[in-house]
């Protein structure tokens, strides 16, 4: 699905990215873990062109995304992306936030729209909220719209940056278990995230990242139980 090769990053003279080697296959649901500054979101961000990479080669479905005609708004409907901080149009109504997409970038009629984005809504368990401004909503309830609006797009992968991070503690579990759900209906995903339980319980594969190199990938029990590198080793130990 997705193949990352000698990805390299830089903001002026600091290097974030520096020589990433990373696929990830259909259907995989890969946790990307990592101190604050490692350049996870810079990584997620360039897989959705938010960033635009220095060098190296991203291919989606064997297109390289950084080379010739790549509509860019066609990319990151496809590539459907969750934030830490939700990103809801504040000024539009859940309904809306989940058909502006959909009938400005697929096209889509604007009652085709409507009647995706309520059984999403409905998936996520927000429908009776359609009519609600985003503004109205808990942190929580506006994570459940983000993701429904990522999935009105068709997206081929998902990636979650951080979904939870901004969320009262009493409103995680709901997303998590969102995610799960999604992840087990076969949901291509990338999540980054300091929940290590849904890491370990959800992942297909961990990926460990330090200042701005992969240090070390593997299933979650290797990963988590006999990791290689000492940094993986201390990392993972902050959590214990
Ligand atoms: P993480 O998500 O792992 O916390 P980031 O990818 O957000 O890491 O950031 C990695 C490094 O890149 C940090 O030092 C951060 O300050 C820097 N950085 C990220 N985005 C920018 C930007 N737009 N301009 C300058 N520096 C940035
Ligand atoms: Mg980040």
């Amino acid at each position: 699905m997705i193949e990352i090769k000698n990805l390299k990053k830089s903001f002026d003279n600091l290097e974030v990215l520096k020589s990433i080697d990373f696929h990830v296959d259909k259907g995989e649901v890969i946790t990307l873990i990592g101190a604050s500054g490692s350049g996870k979101s810079t990584l997620l961000r360039c897989i959705n062109l938010l960033e635009i990479p220095d060098g190296g080669e991203i291919l989606m479905e064997g297109k390289n995304i950084l080379k010739g005609e790549i509509d860019v708004n066609q990319h990151r409907a496809h590539v459907g992306m969750v934030f830490q901080s939700f990103n809801l149009f504040d000024n539009k109504t859940v309904l809306e936030n989940c058909t502006i997409g959909q009938i400005k970038v697929l096209k889509r009629d604007k009652k085709e729209a409507e009647k995706i984005a309520l059984d999403f809504l409905d998936k996520v368990g927000m429908k009776e909220f359609a009519h609600a401004g985003s503004t109205q909503l808990s942190g929580g309830q506006k994570q459940r719209v983000a993701i429904a609006r990522a999935l009105c797009m068709d997206p081929k992968v998902l990636l979650f940056d951080e979904p939870t991070s901004a969320l009262d503690p009493e409103m995680v579990g709901g997303i998590l278990d969102v995610m799960k759900e999604l992840a087990a209906e076969g949901m291509t995903m990338i999540v980054v995230t300091h929940e290590m339980q849904f890491a370990k319980d959800v992942s297909s594969r961990v990926v460990f990242m330090d200042k701005g190199v992969i240090v070390e990938e593997g299933t979650p029990d290797r990963i988590f139980n006999n990791p290689t590198e000492e940094r993986t080793r201390e990392f993972l130990g902050r959590y214990l």
